[in-house]
């Protein structure tokens, strides 16, 4: 199923999940996609590392099987800045060819030194690639905190609408952890004239060392009350765990009542922690 038709239904509540590493057993994964159809998801998306190789393969195939062992709707994630036409036409054939309807088109993070090799330069590139050659529901990335290389919010949301006309169906956000970054974000898509479903990326923080790794990588900032809840349980990974939870539920709690599209947990492959949050927030979606 395509997602953008389901916006018209319901709140949208999606979850994400990422593919097992190179050498690590692959019936991990299908355990925790077992207990995460239990959840009734809209749909489920499968990240894909920007390096490409075999992780890609992996991406494809559990969408895949999310949509033809589990019944769920799913979303392939396609990084493009390493690819040529060509490997990025492979790709979408694959994807076509193993019954997913959706793809989230990304460009990809940029490592430091590497020199670009791909055909695409941004992610709009590859939102016009697909929507000329392919019937697929195209999806992208957006940045309620600003993406980091931007050199301001005004240019971000000038290049996220030029991306949006180039066939985008709906976005999802970077995680954010103060819920008024994201209603002031949403605000300016508005006056921008960007009307597609925008869903709002939720991520329980459940240990520290994910805290620093997400500060560095995606420069999210941290409010005051979340600083305090880090500090007091830092010590104590079952008490930061659960304070992780509420926290994200609380964010969900407000959100829905302020009228989000949807709301896509990213889940880290923790089925517990999934299934803590929707038991909380089922009866609100
Ligand atoms: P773009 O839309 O290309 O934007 C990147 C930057 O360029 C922004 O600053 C933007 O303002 C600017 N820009 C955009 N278009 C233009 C243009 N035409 N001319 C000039 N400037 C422009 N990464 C992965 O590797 N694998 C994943 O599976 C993955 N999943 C993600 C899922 C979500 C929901 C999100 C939010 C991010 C995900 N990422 C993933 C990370 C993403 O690849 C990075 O954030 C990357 O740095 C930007 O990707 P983008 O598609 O938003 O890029």
């Amino acid at each position: 199923m395509k997602t953008a038709d389901i916006f018209n239904e319901k709140t949208v509540f999606s979850l994400e999940v990422f593919p097992p590493k190179p050498d690590s057993d692959e019936s991990v994964i299908y355990g925790t996609l077992e207990q995460l159809s239990d959840i009734h998801p809209d749909f489920i998306s499968v990240t894909y590392g920007a390096g490409g190789g075999k992780n890609g393969c992996k991406t494809i195939k559990i969408a895949s099987d999310i949509v033809t062992k589990y019944g769920v709707s799913s979303v392939a994630h396609l990084p493009c800045i390493n690819h040529t036409k060509e490997q990025i036409t492979q790709i979408l054939d694959s994807i076509t060819a193993s019954g997913i309807d959706n793809v989230l088109a990304l460009r990809g993070d940029i490592p430091e030194g590497c020199v670009l090799t791909g055909d695409f330069r941004h992610a709009n590139e590859l939102v016009t690639f697909i929507h000329e050659n392919y019937d697929l529901n195209i999806i992208a990335a957006c940045y309620p905190e600003t993406h980091p290389e931007s050199k301001n919010a005004v240019e971000d949301i000038k290049c996220l609408k030029h991306k949006v006309d180039c066939g985008v169906d709906h976005l999802i956000t970077q995680l954010f952890l103060d819920n008024d970054d994201f209603y002031a974000f949403r605000e300016k898509t508005q006056l921008a004239g960007i009307d597609v479903p925008i869903e709002a990326g939720i991520m329980p923080v459940t240990n520290k060392r994910q805290v620093e790794r997400m500060v560095k990588l995606c420069g999210i900032k941290l409010p005051t009350k979340f600083v305090r809840i880090l500090e007091r349980y830092e010590d104590n990974p079952i008490a930061l765990r659960d304070a992780g939870i509420a926290y994200a539920v609380s964010q969900i709690t407000d959100l829905v009542a302020e009228g989000v599209d949807g709301i896509h947990l990213y889940t880290m492959n923790n089925s517990f922690t999934a299934h803590k949050i929707y038991d909380a927030v089922q009866s609100l979606i």
